[in-house]
């Protein structure tokens, strides 16, 4: 970044104090209670979380030292020396102990009427039978697993069978191309793939299998094609490689009784590719010990999961906020897990509400950009259900601007509930910057503050630390447990992206800034930050004040080249249902942003546009963005993560002039 501030004028004032612990038992409890935390962790780094590694994880043989890292290296390893096993952490010992009737995974189908509920005892069952299947194939341990699979439960089991023998998992998102998937298990270099015959998806039934045939044409690594049946579609079946799940578990000479493996603390866990918003997806590679250390414990304080609670997150597990906390994060903690293979807008778009009502959730942990869509819906699909189990609120993957940041408050949390946005990326492995539910004054459209044991700081492009308001570089200046240890095969990358500019931190490359309590504000990707004559402005700020105006559902804002200014500010709007795009609606539109946030903020161009391109995690890929703007639109770069290629054409289109 050449300019050393990034001016924010981001002025939310409304705050929101923690509910009162009012049953005595939340993890964290009040403000004085987190604080306390905070100076402890400080203080006392290692042993704070040699304290919860020993509190929340079974260990096999203790580790001799906590941790043992060089972030210039970089180096960092946890618990050296501890060995355990994460499928042992999630089920045996549940199973053993006194949950082993108690439901593991509540799974609900797309069709109405197909739930599944796995108790620990099933699910250990069904992970020992697939870690056998997986043996007899001649998987061992560091061999790698490529996991294609739709939201069903064969997925948790194929994820912890592979952490019961030692493979290393490597999920790749159902929604994803037969082209994409190559590359990722070419990458890897994955001995076996799991998969589906389809994905059953708002209705329809999507061929999934046949995008292995092609991905693995190209990829000599694979032995063996496992095959659920999901939807019943006809497959082709190639003899001696392919094989169908309920026959391999079928199998009455597998050997299920072998223990767990034991697993070096440092052990690889699973390979993850990041979602691909700024450039060619990067395989991020996560560790046994420190890893399971860090979902357990993020799990339990950010969402206060209770014995008895139904907690539900709504992420596909083919992204890190799935695996962290779906499956590996509550799993260790023994608790309650829904998994659910829809989508939220079919067959109507109080689906997820249906969901919430039918099993009583208790813990609802979403993305901005569902909230923003069941948002433009209105709240007559809001109003016809029961939401009252619900006690505590999350969001993850963009900042989530006040505006919906309120309706969700207003509409699914009835003005009550805690709402915790975290702030975390696949690299950190879970959640780094969030409120604690019981312990934080919340304020809309802030992640708050780090998590005790978190050296979160916003710098200045020298590495000096940048003071309030001052918007910079966000980085992490100490290691904490869940950190990545190593992009896949790319040890240079590894380093030079997330160590090299700020020696002894950890990069995060997301811009963000702190008011003056200390609460975080993530700006956007840095490398999405626009300039204007000298301004440095996150693009979140400006789509904030664009999505606030009433007609306005969505927006993204990016740069585009000017000769004046530097840069000109380039917004794509999506307009609520009742909204038409009109000249004067653009006029109000740009008007309203001069006057939200100041003139300097004032769209140059505004482009109404039917849909946005985003990745399949639902992200909004600016890089495509700045790119139409200013009509460059035959280098695009690495678009295998879009999800619809169609939104782009028609943008191109829609594209105006500067004038
Ligand atoms: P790539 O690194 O390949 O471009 P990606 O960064 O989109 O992909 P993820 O690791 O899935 O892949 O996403 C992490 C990013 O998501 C963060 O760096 C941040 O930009 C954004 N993000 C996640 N949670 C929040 C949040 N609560 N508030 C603001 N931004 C968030
Ligand atoms: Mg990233």
């Amino acid at each position: 970044m050449s300019q050393e501030r990034i001016e924010s004028m981001m002025d939310e004032k409304r705050h929101f104090a923690p509910p009162a612990d009012s049953r005595g038992r939340a993890h964290v409890s009040g403000e004085a209670a987190r604080e306390a935390l905070v100076r402890r962790a400080a203080e006392d780094p290692e042993g704070f979380w040699g304290e919860r590694a020993a509190q929340l994880i079974d260990w096999f043989k203790p580790w001799d030292t906590v941790l043992d890292a060089d972030m210039n290296e970089p180096r960092i390893e946890w618990f050296k020396g501890g060995r355990l096993n994460v499928a042992h952490n999630c089920l045996d010992r549940h199973v053993a102990g006194n949950r082993r009737n108690k439901a593991a995974i509540i799974w609900q189908g797309e069709p109405e009427e197909d739930v599944r509920v796995l108790t620990y005892q099933m699910l250990y069952d069904e992970v020992r039978r697939f870690a056998a299947v997986l043996r007899k194939m001649g998987v061992h341990k560091g061999d790698r697993v490529s996991l294609y699979m739709p939201m069903i439960p064969e997925l948790a089991v194929a994820m912890l069978a592979c952490a019961r023998i030692g493979a290393v998992h490597s999920i790749v998102f159902a929604g994803f191309s037969a082209v994409s998937l190559q590359n990722r298990i070419h990458d890897c270099e994955a001995k076996v793939v799991v998969t589906a015959d389809a994905v059953l998806r708002a209705g329809r039934r999507i061929p999934l299998k046949v995008n292995v045939d092609e991905a693995v044409r190209q990829c000599p690594s694979v032995e063996k094609v496992v095959v659920v049946n999901r939807g019943s579609l006809e497959v082709t079946m190639e003899e001696g490689r392919d094989l169908w799940w309920h026959e391999v578990m079928a199998d009455r000479t597998l050997d299920v009784d072998r223990p767990c493996e034991e697993m070096d603390a440092e052990d690889m866990l699973f390979i993850l590719y990041t979602s691909g918003s700024t450039g060619k997806p990067k395989g991020v590679v996560h560790t046994t010990g420190g890893y399971l250390t860090y979902a357990a414990h993020t799990t339990q304080w950010v969402f206060d999961v209770q014995d008895d609670d139904v907690y539900w997150c709504t992420a596909d597990i083919g992204w890190i906020t799935g695996h962290s906390y779906i499956v590996y994060g509550p799993l260790a903690l023994g608790a309650t897990s829904l998994m659910f293979e829809g989508v939220p807008s079919w067959p109507s778009p109080d689906r997820f509400w249906r969901i919430v009502e039918k099993f009583r959730v208790n813990i609802f942990y979403t993305a901005p950009t569902v909230v923003r869509a069941l948002m433009r819906e209105g709240t007559d699909w809001t109003e016809r259900h029961d939401l009252s189990s619900l006690r505590v609120l999350g969001s993850v993957g963009e900042p989530i601007n006040p505006e919906a940041w309120m309706w969700y408050h207003t509409h699914i949390g009835k003005g009550r509930l805690p709402i915790v946005d975290t702030w975390w990326q696949t690299e950190t492995g879970g959640i780094m910057i969030s409120g604690l539910p019981y312990a934080t004054t919340l304020k809309p459209g802030s992640a708050t503050q780090p998590l005790p044991g978190v050296d979160a700081a916003i710098v200045r492009p020298d590495g000096s630390p940048a003071g309030p308001n001052e918007g910079g570089h966000l980085v992490i200046r100490k290691p904490w447990p869940g950190m990545l240890r190593g992009i896949f095969g790319s040890p240079e990358r590894y380093r030079s992206t997330y160590f090299e500019r700020f020696p002894g931190m950890y990069e995060s490359g997301d811009g963000a800034r702190t008011d003056t309590d200390g609460y975080f504000w993530i700006m956007g990707r840095l490398d999405d930050v626009i300039n204007v004559s000298g301004h440095r402005m996150g693009t979140a700020e400006v789509e904030s004040a664009l999505v606030a105006h009433p007609s306005v559902a969505e927006a993204a804002v990016v740069g585009m080249p000017h000769a004046v200014k530097g840069e000109a500010i380039y917004a794509y709007v999506t307009l609520g249902a009742d909204a038409e795009e009109t000249e004067e609606l653009r006029a109000e539109l740009r008007a309203w942003v001069r006057k939200e946030i100041g003139p300097i903020a004032t769209p140059d161009v505004l482009q109404f546009a039917e849909g946005l391109p985003k990745t399949r995690s639902g992200k909004i890929m600016r890089r495509i963005l700045r790119k139409i703007a200013a009509g460059a639109t035959s280098e695009f770069g690495d678009t295998s993560t879009l999800a619809d290629p169609g939104v782009v054409s028609d943008l191109i289109e829609g594209r105006l002039q500067l004038t």
